[in-house]
């Protein structure tokens, strides 16, 4: 039998990789004196299963009422007492009928026991240890656990927690199972932490891309239309515009050529390309046209556009001398993106990629991914984007399961992967490296951004792909005649505009720098005798290009001004007896800041110089 502190150390290795061990084990010993506290609030109440979880934990309760915000702090109140009493967690293993004797009032556990004599672990998965049933216990409470935990309650800190909610869930996440209350707690080594999540959490519900891309118009969803198809409403509409005219701009003077390519294809090009052995798991299933179509063939929404710039690049012979050539297109792709991941704008399933595809010598591809990496910074500055680290994405972990996601060609992920390693290392940029992120064709420069919650997601992308060129037998004509293989870089430098726009909506809090804001200017007239003067003001400043609302409605004054500022509208323009007189405005910010009377030649001077700079006013 093993003694307690190696049962201890066993625990150890349940910890997820990537999750800080104190905060496991913190949050784990926490969700036993929850259950603690629940179980003696209402003694019918069933502990099931209760993990750790991002930012916290929950504990799922087989329970019979909707527990009360009184029963809530009754329970907070106790666990408070039970980490004040310093209880040690201790640890003993049992055999499969001490443990069925142990639990025999509780269903849940008596089948988890069974799934442990089985060779499964907690949650049901199947696991390769040899079924060692462990119990730990604090105070009065005992609960069947692996662990690990910290020694005692008193290592807890009593302010360190909350308990957020009760929600429904299911035993096993399974709707045909029995209903189960679950107790969702977040949980910090202290109370210092926690409240400094607690107000990232405030700020993130303010910033959520979902509910300012509803308060500014900007997109909306339909039930009718489906889950991960977004409409922009004009407002939105107008964000993406500039930010594509932004983009293709740049791309256009760095020597890229735009190209439109058809969003369908037959099915034989992903047959060839490989899409359809590695990742048809991530499209929408072939429209077979053989019954009414006037064909047999079957035809399928593209996931990527690199086969169609493929295409681009064989409509005629290429030589050494044409080469780089830089693909550009704004490609709409599709993607059968998992239900339970979708959401707002940024995981869709119809979506515009800013991509491009540069066909290279193999002595160009380091410079032209230098080239790339320049483009992105410069993009990244003109919108505001200064947080991000660069990950070098990998192909399957050798030492982890086996997986056909990658074609398979060990030497060539090798010599790819270290010719991406090298350019990282030579712009002496930092970077990690992380297993299964590539593509299955290539291993990629992955540029992550965090959204407000601290999570991290992909934005850039730069890939080195040597595996299409040779599906599709691409060739140039080298300076000594003989046909050449070229090299493939994949790169998306503002991502899709549907996750950049997600993105820069939670940047800026829907406050947009002036150059992006769907309307620049709100004029608003205080009486109708400054209507003709707002009207003509107006239209001078849309003769400009710049973007304009003049709110012609019966409100007052302030109404109206506060309404510019609900939209986030950069610039206000108060219009009274005096201003018309001098031909001038008063000029106020979304802010409330109050910038006085400027005559109206001031006040474009001013507009255009905050365009020209891309600043916020
Ligand atoms: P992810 O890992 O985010 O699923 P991916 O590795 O499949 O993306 P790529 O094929 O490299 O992504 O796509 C290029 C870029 O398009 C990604 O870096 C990401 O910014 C964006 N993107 C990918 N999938 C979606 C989606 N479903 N909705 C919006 N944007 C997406
Ligand atoms: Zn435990
Ligand atoms: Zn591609």
């Amino acid at each position: 039998m093993a003694t307690e502190a190696e049962l201890k150390a066993a625990g150890e290795k349940y910890i997820p990789k990537g999750y800080d061990p104190a905060l496991y084990k913190l949050r784990h010993s926490l969700a036993h004196v929850l259950a603690q506290a629940v179980v003696e609030r209402f003694p019918q109440a069933k502990p099931t299963i209760g993990p750790p979880v991002e930012y916290g934990f929950y504990y799922d309760f087989d329970l019979d009422v909707n527990p009360s915000d009184g029963d809530l702090e009754w329970i907070g109140n106790r666990m408070r007492q039970i980490i004040k009493g310093k209880h040690a967690f201790k640890v003993r293993e049992i055999s499969a009928d001490e443990g069925r004797e142990l639990f025999k009032d509780n269903p849940y556990k008596l089948e988890l026991i069974d799934g442990l004599t089985a060779g499964k672990d907690e949650y049901g998965n199947a696991s390769a240890d040899a079924p060692t049933i462990t119990v730990y216990q604090q105070d009065t409470f005992s609960d069947l656990c692996r662990g690990p935990h910290v020694e005692t309650t008193g290592d807890l800190d009593a302010k360190g927690f909350k308990i957020q909610q009760v929600t429904g869930s299911y035993w096993r996440g399974d709707s045909k199972n029995k209903a189960l209350k679950r107790f969702h707690a977040t949980a910090w080594v202290n109370g210092d932490d926690l409240k400094a999540h607690l107000a990232r959490l405030e700020e993130a519900a303010k910033r959520d891309h979902r509910k300012v891309g509803r308060e500014l118009e900007l997109f909306a969803n339909e039930p009718v239309f489906g889950s991960g198809f977004p409409m922009l409403l004009p407002k939105g509409a107008t964000v993406r515009r500039l930010l594509e005219t932004f983009i293709t701009d740049y791309e256009r003077r760095a020597g890229y050529l735009h190209v439109f390519t058809p969003d369908i294809a037959k099915k034989e090009l992903y047959k060839i390309s490989g899409h359809w052995d590695h990742y048809k798991d991530s499209m929408f299933p072939p429209m077979d046209m053989g019954e009414g179509g006037n064909d047999d063939e079957e035809l399928c929404l593209r996931p990527m556009c690199c086969p169609h710039h493929i295409q681009v690049y064989k409509t005629k012979a290429r030589s050494y001398r044409d080469l780089p050539i830089r693909i550009a297109e704004l490609g709409n792709m599709y993607r059968f993106e998992r239900s339970g991941v979708v959401g707002g704008l940024s995981r869709v399933r119809c979506m515009t990629l800013n991509d491009a595809h540069l066909f290279v010598r193999p002595d160009q591809v380091k410079q032209e991914i230098a080239g790339v990496l320049s483009l992105m910074k410069k993009a990244y500055t003109d919108l505001g984007i200064t947080e991000y680290r660069f990950r070098l994405s990998k192909n399957g972990d050798p030492d982890g399961p086996a997986t056909d996601k990658y074609v398979d060609n060990p030497a060539m992920w090798e010599s790819s992967t270290t010719m991406l390693r090298e350019v990282l290392t030579e712009s002496g940029m930092p970077f990690f490296e992380a297993w299964n992120e590539a593509a299955f064709y290539g291993p990629k420069i992955d540029v992550q951004v965090k959204d407000v919650m601290g999570r991290e997601e992909t934005l850039s992308t730069i890939q080195a792909d040597q595996h299409l060129p040779a599906k599709f037998e691409l060739e140039y004509k080298d300076s000594d005649d003989t046909p050449k293989r070229p090299v493939m870089i994949h790169r998306g430098v503002i991502s899709t505009m549907e996750r950049m726009m997600s993105y820069l909506i939670e940047l800026y809090a829907g406050a947009f720098p002036v150059w992006l804001a769907p309307v620049q200017v709100a004029i608003v007239p205080i009486g109708d005798r400054h209507f003709e003067f707002a009207q003509k003001l107006g239209d001078q400043l849309l003769d400009k290009d710049h973007r304009v609302d003049v709110d012609l409605s019966s409100k007052r004054m302030q109404a109206k001004i506060r309404d510019a500022q609900l939209q986030k509208i950069p610039y206000i323009l108060v219009i009274g007896d005096k201003e018309m007189e001098a031909n001038a405005v008063a000029v106020r910010l979304r802010s409330g800041e109050d910038l006085g009377a400027k005559p109206v030649a001031e006040f474009v001077a001013m507009l255009e110089k905050a365009i020209a700079t891309r600043t916020l006013k």
